[in-house]
């Protein structure tokens, strides 16, 4: 697909999105987003302050009623609208989210806005289909379950996937009949920006949505706290997750988190290696390796082990880094300098630890990536215990481990806090099965990774957060119950006999 438009930055809205009208913050400030592929400036966003926090709040609520009013067809309409939209965009979004995340543009294109729009249209479809239950309870009594919206959604995304974790979340909570609040990562707050744009020219109403660009401290510290906000949904780290929860204490408003991982990826002495390869180079290599599910731990039998080290650090060796624009590259820069920094100082606590690089290591050498945020994707075999096998490192960096026996396998696989997405590579079934069940995670990938869907669950357990995203799951996490009991033709019993 051609890039449509060279100049869409220059013409994209930068300002706050607050009661359908492009505003600047209340502060007057702007924060510099940076390309992490040369370090130039791209845009200079508003920078929203709690007193915009507050400001979006307040629209949202007032723009409650009449969106929970909506029939939930119409909120659909909007909704398929919207993916639409994005589709005829395409090109536009993903050469924002190219340039301000530094995901390969190929991802982009096939991945990132593909899934963005199929998202908003499954929860476009879902939005008339938000069923109650009648439940079986005593004779005479009629009981009912209706599914409600919450009210105003606070939705706070990071800047790994930002495009996608914005329909994660603003699918689900519209199509249920809540409005939002949405903050994105003030390192990449453009194609969320884009989004805003496109809701409102297919129609959504004003104050449905509201976009407050601003950091995580302020902004989010106040969307987290707000007492008119009946629920938060957030994607980040497991230290910021633990922050959220004791700032929606005061309402004690619902939270749905999504955190990290440590996803362990097993290649059995029965797999079929190349495609355990591929799978798993896809599994960690992805994305620059920032992703909670990425399968950071490759757990391999040590009878195959030599063999598969020998191909896997051939095929990450010949992994294409370069400039993110540009469709042969495979991999891009990380996100932001103080992450880079953060990744290679993980390379120096592996070793440190006495673990061995196989593979990579270092930020790339030439002119091509002088000024980029690159970390060469890297290979370390390291040993259980280790704090590159247990803490997340958020990277192009995976851990190789090795085992003997299942057990050992399941050992290793449960030995961190975390409990996300998990990978088996096996031919046998019944393994495959045990293993799923005994796990600790919320999603498991057998002979694939890293597959999702906005119909199946996605979420974790553990230190990896709670609640769900997508699917049936979702809508249970946008909604509350209201139960209603009707008396048909009881005879209560009188408990107060006079
Ligand atoms: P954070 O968890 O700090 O950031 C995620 C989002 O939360 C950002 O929008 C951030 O805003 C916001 N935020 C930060 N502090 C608060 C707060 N007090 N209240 C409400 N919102 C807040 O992640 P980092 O960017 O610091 O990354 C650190 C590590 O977190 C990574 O190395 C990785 O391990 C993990 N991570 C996991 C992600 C996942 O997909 N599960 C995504 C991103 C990170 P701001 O950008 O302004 O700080």
């Amino acid at each position: 697909m051609a890039l449509d438009d060279p100049h869409v930055i220059d013409r994209l809205q930068t300002k706050l999105l607050i009661d359908g009208q492009w505003v600047d913050g209340v502060a007057g400030t702007t924060i510099a987003v940076e390309n992490p592929y040369d370090g130039s400036k791209i845009a200079d966003v508003a920078e929203a302050t709690a007193a915009d926090v507050d400001l979006a709040v307040a629209a949202a609520q007032r723009a409650f009623p009449a969106w929970r009013a909506l029939a939930g067809h119409e909120r659909g309409r909007l909704l398929l609208k919207l993916a639409d939209a994005i589709e005829a965009d395409a090109a536009n979004l993903a050469r924002l989210e190219s340039l301000d995340t530094g995901h390969p543009i190929r991802d982009c294109l096939s991945l990132d806005v593909p899934r963005t729009a199929l998202c908003f249209r499954y929860f476009g479809g879902m939005a008339d289909k938000i069923e109650g239950s009648v439940i079986p309870v005593d004779a005479g009594f009629l009981n009912y379950v209706e599914r409600e919206p919450i009210g105003v959604v606070g939705a706070i995304v990071p800047w790994n996937f930002p495009l996608m974790f914005t329909s994660w979340k603003m699918g689900p909570a519209l199509a249920a009949g809540n409005t939002v609040v949405i903050k994105p990562s003030e390192i990449t707050p453009l194609s969320t920006l884009r989004i805003g744009e496109l809701m409102l020219e297919v129609g959504i109403p004003a104050g449905v949505v509201n976009i407050v660009t601003g950091y995580g401290h302020t902004v989010g510290q106040r969307i987290a706290e707000h007492p008119q906000v009946g629920k938060v949904a957030f994607t980040g780290s497991t230290a910021t997750g633990r922050k959220i929860v004791e700032a929606s204490a005061g309402n004690l408003k619902k939270v749905q988190l999504e955190l990290g991982g440590k996803g362990p990826n097993i290649i059995f002495a029965d797999a079929n290696i190349p495609a355990a390869i591929g799978g798993s180079a896809f599994a960690i290599f992805h994305n620059q390796g920032q992703a909670c599910i990425a399968g950071s731990r490759l757990i391999v039998h040590e009878s195959v082990v030599d063999q598969v080290l020998e191909q896997f650090v051939a095929l990450t060796k010949s992994i294409k880094l370069g400039d993110p624009l540009d469709p042969e590259t495979e991999m891009g820069p990380l996100t932001s300098r103080l992450h880079q920094q953060r990744v290679l100082d993980y390379v120096a606590v592996a070793k440190a630890q006495g673990a061995q690089v196989l593979a990579g290591g270092e930020a790339p050498e030439g002119a091509a990536f002088a000024k980029g945020c690159f970390v060469e994707p890297t290979i370390v075999r390291a040993k259980p215990g280790d704090r590159v096998a247990t803490e997340e490192v958020f990277g192009p960096f995976v851990t190789v481990l090795t085992f003997k026996t299942d057990e050992e396998a399941l050992a290793i696989a449960n030995e961190t806090d975390y409990g996300l997405g998990a990978g088996l590579w096996t031919q046998d079934i019944t393994r495959a099965h045990r293993f799923a069940k005994q796990i600790h995670a919320g999603m498991v990938w057998v002979n694939c990774y890293k597959r999702v869907h906005p119909a199946s669950p996605f979420g974790g357990v553990g230190m990896s957060g709670y609640g769900r995203e997508m699917g049936f799951e979702a809508m249970r996490e946008y909604t509350q119950a209201k139960s209603v009991w009707i008396n048909v033709d009881a005879k209560i019993p009188p408990f107060y006999r006079r």
